[in-house]
């Protein structure tokens, strides 16, 4: 009788205010403008570069690593607009996987916000790449250090010139565009190095305290058939790492639902794993600083064509890297758009002691800003199941809703109908 009564009073909920989607112009006509043909030209030319390994052995006027970086700088300075470009070294030290003392540099083209310039959205991909030579008995990985560093075939096209070509083609759309909050295109180095450029950056953000709402890393996204003949089909996945509802997993969401809204038949996969099996990435050390980060990967790797000298532009899907190019940038525009997340503060029982009190903080809430919206989802549910718009409020009780049962969230909601990042309130456990 009670889960009747429960269940009964759950579905009129759902039917209490349904949220419409509209789609957003200028995120519109800016998925339009990105260029297959630009996206073709960069990887080419980051693949002409030799190797882009980042001990930086290979050197000369036109190849190695250095050389890459100082011509994705100067692009993203041809694009113009708002963008101030410039270079974030790291000094490493020899041991590991440096064969020398050397220098990480990331390459960074920041897009100050309009309206929350505090606020950062992050969109990145590393650009160094790497073709491992092995040699019998060199260690745990048996790779041959001196020579993987010195190895002058390393094209990296789909690792991960692909990705940067998408960070590149997004900055060049978005230059002259006015966005509500900071963006920061990020070539990272150091990536096949242990994720150095990537871990000095959430490093210093984390030190600073930069509010950085959201990571997109961009990498390995220029196949979409393996090695062995099988089809990705329209879609790239996304991965977000646990807990549940960390930051991470609420990005993913928020992802896979913009994405969907401006490129029906081209899926932005969710997968519920920090990355692939065993291999990591560079949104890695941001979300273990705390910070919401994901990445995009094709399904489809060659991974026989990776890490060494055949993985060539030849072998790279211009059409499916644009279409993840697109899809990255609906979700980076979206969240730059969209207001901030507000903060969850107390979930209680109510007055009655049977039904849900949810209060939340908003610091410094935007001109623009409608309302808020309540969801909710079973604690074994993907994703939210319920939205309820309750208005420009910051608390609301749920009449006859049972907590232990469910996870429930706030989200603000713009005039634009652009709607923040999700954040949840998980049940702490006790007494375990
Ligand atoms: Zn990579």
């Amino acid at each position: 009788m009670r889960l009747i009564t429960l269940f009964a009073l759950a579905a009129s909920v759902a039917a209490a205010q349904p949220v419409s989607r509209p789609l957003h112009p200028l995120i519109q006509q800016a998925v339009g403008e990105i260029s297959e043909r630009r996206i073709s030209a960069t990887i080419h030319k980051l693949a002409s570069f030799g190797s882009r390994n980042s001990n930086g052995v290979v050197a000369g006027e036109d190849k190695g690593v250095a050389a890459a970086g100082r011509w994705i700088h100067s692009e993203l300075a041809s694009y113009g607009g708002k963008l101030q470009v410039r270079y974030q070294p790291f000094p490493v030290k020899k041991g590991g996987r440096f064969v020398r003392d050397t220098e990480i540099v990331n390459v960074l083209a920041v897009l100050p916000g309009t309206t929350q310039p505090d606020v950062f959205i992050l969109v990145g991909a590393h650009y160094d790449s790497l073709h491992i030579k092995s040699k019998p008995g060199a260690g745990a990985a048996g790779w041959d250090m001196e020579a993987t560093a010195a190895a002058e075939d390393a094209p990296g096209a789909a690792d991960n010139a692909s990705g940067v070509a998408c960070v590149m083609e997004l900055a060049r759309v978005l230059a002259n565009r006015p966005l509500e909050k900071t963006v920061v295109f990020i070539a990272f180095s150091g990536e096949e190095q242990g994720l150095v450029g990537a871990g000095g950056y959430a490093q210093q953000a984390r030190e600073k305290k930069e509010r950085i709402e959201a990571v997109l890393n961009v990498d390995t996204i220029g196949t979409d058939v393996t090695g062995s003949g099988i089809a990705a089909g329209p879609r790239v996945n996304v991965y977000s790492g646990d807990p549940m509802d960390s930051p991470s997993r609420s990005l993913a969401r928020l992802v896979h639902d913009v994405a969907g809204r401006y490129l029906p038949g081209f899926a932005a996969n969710p997968v519920f794993r920090s990355d692939r099996f065993g291999r990591g990435g560079d949104h890695t050390p941001f979300h273990q600083a705390g910070f919401a980060a994901v990445r995009f990967t094709t399904p489809t790797e060659q991974l026989e064509n990776q890490h060494n000298g055949l993985d060539t532009p030849d072998r790279v899907s211009m059409p499916y890297t644009t279409n993840v190019t697109r899809a990255v940038g609906a979700a980076l525009m979206h969240l730059a758009l969209a207001p901030k997340p507000p903060v969850v503060g107390v979930l209680g029982r109510g007055a009655s002691r049977y039904d849900a009190d949810l209060r939340w903080k908003q610091d410094a809430p935007e001109a623009d800003l409608a309302g808020y919206s309540v969801l909710v989802r079973s604690t074994t549910a993907p994703f939210w199941e319920r939205e309820i718009f309750v208005g420009n409020t910051d608390r609301t009780t749920l009449k006859n809703v049972l907590i232990d049962e469910v996870v429930l969230g706030v989200r603000a909601i713009d005039k634009d109908g652009l709607e923040s990042l999700a954040s949840a309130w998980a049940i702490r456990e006790r007494g375990r």
